[in-house]
């Protein structure tokens, strides 16, 4: 399997290729030249195998074994789920039997949000190829490869990568986060990792600014090379791969639990569009799906896109929100779900070019659209393709709080659990409840069972659910639900280091003291 740019410059890029330089040199994201085709009897075959035995199945499909041996792959993806600390890694819970609605809990991994799922994972696949790089050295005086990882969050990206890369030879990882933007909790995630090749670096001022630092080392190409600059953020293939397990893994839970032939609808929280483009390839493989909800916070670009086939920036900026882990103003994955559309409905038969390089020409204009005029539209025939998997939707933040709220202030009954959801999920839960009836006449079924992905792990937004909670008796004290984990993480010892924003003003001097802190760390 061999992997192309979505703007259509670049191609045959092996896995490798894909995985280590993150993004393609004409700007582009990686997608695979062609989706596998599944063996005929999946469904049947498949529905037994373990959460890591179903990884190995799906992933083997898109990494060629002469790149990574199939033992060499079970071993990754073993050592990737063995961090987790649910047997089945991404359990399925019901909680309301009348409206056969389920909980994917995405979030017992080590940073207790779904983007372990796919950063274990990255991280052993990055050791994997460094370590092979410098076996085949032909001389021991040749240069080691190494790796310093450059990434920024809001908060959840930079633990997840954190815990997927501490510790590991040849990596280096610098984390940037806005100070004193991120949740206490969030921050002593990352700062009290003290392995000597995490650095955590709190920029003075917004996440903005820190992503901009970012590019800005990786624009200086000279810069890039030195340090061999590696990205961790969710445009990384290898990232959505690992996602489309747990899809799989979803549907095949329901079947055990003695639905023969489960109608699906999964509700997604969606910011920059990587778990959902998932379950977009889940279904490409041929898992039966009847939709897949985008389900978005006030920051609504893709629930607007899929009701008017206009994909533009919201006037506002990015809104804030309880749900800060999809606050952002464009999806950078949705690039990818553009050059299906073009592929499949927007070439012309007549056009000498080849129907690859029509949807790369056509994916690249769209890009440079959107940044000159802050706007795209498709064609008709591409938003119905889209709304044939796709459905969408926006809860704000009161509809947010209410959702948390009538799960956990309930008397439990035959049909409804008692379940404490985080503010991202609880995005998903609103809309299972308000489109339950649109969907029913969309997909021509009254009844179907709706699985909503839980993305975080409560404890991690305290302040969001003790907002919605502050009402209910007796008191809700956010110590009941603090995993072993977090107690007393706020006292334990931190290191990070302070930098100014230096991206302020367009003064283009923020990557010195990035620098100096790499000399610091003697890269
Ligand atoms: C990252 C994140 C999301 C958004 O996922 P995308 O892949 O960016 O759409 C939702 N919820 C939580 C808790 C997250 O950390």
């Amino acid at each position: 399997m061999l992997y192309r740019s979505t703007r259509g410059k670049c191609n045959d890029y092996t896995f490798e290729e894909a995985v280590m330089t993150g993004l393609a040199s004409d700007g582009g994201l990686f997608i695979p030249e062609t989706i596998p085709t599944l063996p005929e009897n999946v469904l049947q075959d498949w529905k037994n195998l373990s959460f890591t035995d179903l990884s190995f199945e799906i992933l083997s499909r898109f990494i060629d074994p002469t790149e990574i041996p199939a033992e060499d792959l079970r071993k990754i993806i073993k050592a990737s789920y063995s961090t987790f600390s649910n047997d089945e890694v991404t359990p399925l819970v019901q909680i309301n039997k009348d409206m056969d609605l389920w909980i994917l809990e995405l979030f017992h991994g080590p940073t207790f949000a779904f983007k372990d799922v796919a950063l274990q994972f990255l991280g052993n696949l990055f050791e994997f190829f460094l370590k092979r790089r410098n076996a085949n050295r032909k001389s021991s005086s040749d240069p080691v490869h190494k790796l310093t990882i450059v990434g920024a969050t809001s908060g959840d990206t930079g633990s997840a990568a954190i815990y997927g890369l501490r510790g590991k030879e040849n990596v280096s990882v610098f984390i940037l986060h806005p100070d004193n933007r991120v949740s206490p909790i969030q921050k002593a995630q990352m700062t009290t990792v003290l392995d000597d090749n995490i650095h955590n670096v709190a920029i003075k001022g917004t996440f903005d600014n820190c992503q901009d630092t970012v590019k800005e080392l990786f624009g200086i190409e000279e810069f890039r090379t030195k340090y061999s600059l590696g990205a961790i953020n969710s445009i990384n293939w290898a990232r959505i791969l690992a996602q489309i397990v747990y899809y799989f893994h979803a549907y095949f839970a329901l079947v055990k639990s003695g639905k023969s032939d489960p109608k699906v609808v999964f509700f997604t929280p969606t910011g920059n569009f990587g778990d959902i483009l998932a379950g977009y390839y889940a279904c490409r493989l041929g898992l039966p799906v009847q939709k897949l909800v985008v389900s978005t916070n006030d920051n609504d670009i893709l629930d607007r896109f899929f009701k008017t086939g206009r994909y533009e920036k919201g006037a506002a900026g990015v809104v804030e929100t309880p749900s800060p882990a999809m606050d952002i103003l464009v999806s950078s994955n949705f690039e990818r779900l553009l050059w299906y559309l073009a592929y499949e409905c927007e070439t012309d038969p007549s056009d000498s070019r080849s129907q690859v390089e029509q949807a790369g020409a056509q994916v690249s204009k769209w890009m440079e659209d959107l940044k000159t005029r802050s706007s795209i539209a498709v064609n008709p025939k591409s938003l119905e393709k889209a709304k044939s998997i796709f459905a969408s939707g926006t809860t704000n933040q009161e509809q947010t709080y209410s959702a948390i709220k009538s799960h956990y202030d309930i008397i439990p009954d035959e049909s409804k659990t008692k379940y404490l959801i985080d503010p991202h999920t609880a995005v998903g839960v609103h809309l299972a409840y308000t489109l339950h009836d649109e969907i029913s006449s969309l997909i021509n079924s009254e009844k179907f069972t709706s699985v909503c992905l839980s993305t975080a792990h409560p404890a991690k937004f305290v302040e969001a659910v003790t907002s919605s909670l502050a009402s209910v008796s007796p008191k809700f004290d956010h110590n009941e639900i603090l995993p072993p984990q977090f107690v007393g993480i706020l006292d334990r010892e931190q290191r990070c280091t302070v930098l100014p924003n230096s991206t302020q003003a367009g003064t283009f001097c923020s990557h010195c003291s990035i620098t100096i802190l790499f000399d610091l760390a003697e890269l």
